[in-house]
């Protein structure tokens, strides 16, 4: 089978025209859409005219066309049958755990995940709708295995975790879910395009566009993609969450985040390349970086057999400080004195992005769930940049580290 391309999958879905010809799609400002019969209002409400079956539109809760536009392109780079873009990624991931289970069911999950998502799982679930969740060493995939219940409606893992960026091995974690009947769901936020799960075997995808496939830090959103039969059902009037918990992403919002998917590629590539090159220095120099694109990373080779060559290892490095004070002067000084990046939390942005994980993004893990997670107090992540030159950047870091 020739390897899964998402530029050319991308570049091959139908162009969306402006109204006036113009070459990029305009923007549906619309909440409400008229029809021209009467008869025609029933049928919508039926579920027999939709955005498939010539046109016809409710509300823009239920459909927006050019939300619809951005979801299929999600689902072009993913190479899924169908998606549907949200406010958020988390709003995503909400809708798409909910559409999946229900109370009294249960979710196998990763043990390192986002913050929220974690959150999501071990608290709210739980709380609000009795939805429980074990979390498992995603690596470990007989514990995997063994977590699954009766009850088990998914798999969840991210394609590389955060903070930790241990790579999934989605193909295995694939084969239990099909073994036992249920969906595997990826969160692929860290490595939209150098990943592609579902051609992996995975059900369902998740993302916040918020990151890498923004990459400008200035718009909040998500995307869910998989089979159309999953995507309709999270539409559905009655029982679909994307309708009726109304994580709805604005057109205008839509629209900015679709002029970003045709340079994505392009800034994956550079923020890998860039991102291998201050691994590999930091790494000669024997300081404790883990990257996936050095060798010494253990999911190296896994990455490599799984990740599309023209995309990189991913945007990511973490670099382990000992200690939260001494991660803390090195963020610092690489902001207010070198000028390398910002201390502030998110990732993908064109600027190099820093934070203390254990004392940010992932502090809604316990100390305990911390240190199983791998998740050091000392540990630096860094959201590698494209600004700059490289070498420029580098003489910044080496400085800073010389300094502290
Ligand atoms: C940021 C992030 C989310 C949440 O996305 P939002 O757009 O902030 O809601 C989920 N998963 C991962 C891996 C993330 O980095």
């Amino acid at each position: 089978m020739p390897r899964f391309n998402p530029a050319e999958s991308l570049a091959s879905m139908r162009h969306e025209f402006g109204e006036h010809g113009g070459v990029n799609m305009s923007i549906e400002a619309s909440t409400t859409f008229t029809v021209m019969q009467a008869g025609t209002m029933p049928e919508i409400f039926r579920g027999q005219r939709g955005p498939d079956q010539g046109g016809c539109y409710l509300y823009g809760r239920h459909f927006n066309p050019t939300v619809y536009v951005l979801g299929r392109q999600v689902a072009a780079l993913e190479g899924a049958e169908a998606g549907y873009a949200t406010a958020s990624g988390l709003g995503a991931i909400s809708s798409t755990i909910l559409q999946l289970a229900g109370h009294g069911d249960h979710v196998v999950a990763d043990r390192t995940l986002y913050g929220g998502t974690f959150a999501l799982l071990r608290d709210f679930l739980p709380l609000k709708s009795g939805i429980s969740t074990t979390f498992v060493d995603g690596k470990d995939l007989a514990a995997v295995e063994s977590a699954i219940t009766a009850r088990t409606r998914m798999i969840y893992a991210e394609s590389v975790s955060n903070p930790t960026l241990r790579v999934a091995d989605v193909p295995a974690l694939a084969a239990i879910a099909k073994r036992h009947g249920i969906p595997l769901v990826i969160d692929n936020t860290f490595m939209p395009m150098a990943l592609s799960p579902i051609q992996m075997g995975a059900d369902i995808v998740v993302h916040s566009l918020t990151k890498f496939m923004n990459g400008a830090s200035d718009i909040i959103g998500g995307a869910v993609v998989g089979s159309t039969a999953f995507i309709s059902s999270m539409m559905d009037l009655h029982t679909g969450t994307l309708m009726l918990l109304g994580p709805t992403m604005d057109p205008r919002a839509a629209f900015e985040v679709s002029l970003r998917l045709p340079h994505l590629g392009l800034r994956m590539a550079e923020h890998g390349r860039r991102a291998l090159i201050l691994a590999m220095r930091l790494a000669e120099r024997g300081l404790p970086v883990s990257y996936p694109g050095l060798p010494s990373h253990p999911d190296h080779a896994l990455l490599e057999g799984l990740r599309h060559p023209d995309y990189g290892h991913g945007g990511l490095i973490t670099l382990d400080l000992g200690t939260q004070q001494r991660a803390e002067r090195l963020m610092e000084t690489l902001q207010n004195e070198e000028r390398f990046g910002y201390m502030a939390v998110s990732l993908g942005y064109f600027d190099t992005l820093m934070s203390c994980s254990a004392a940010s993004t992932s502090s809604e893990l316990a100390a305990e769930d911390l240190r199983r997670a791998g998740i050091s107090p000392g540990l630096v992540r860094i959201s590698v940049g494209l600004t700059g030159s490289l070498e420029q950047r580098w003489e910044q870091l080496a400085r800073a580290l010389a300094k502290i």
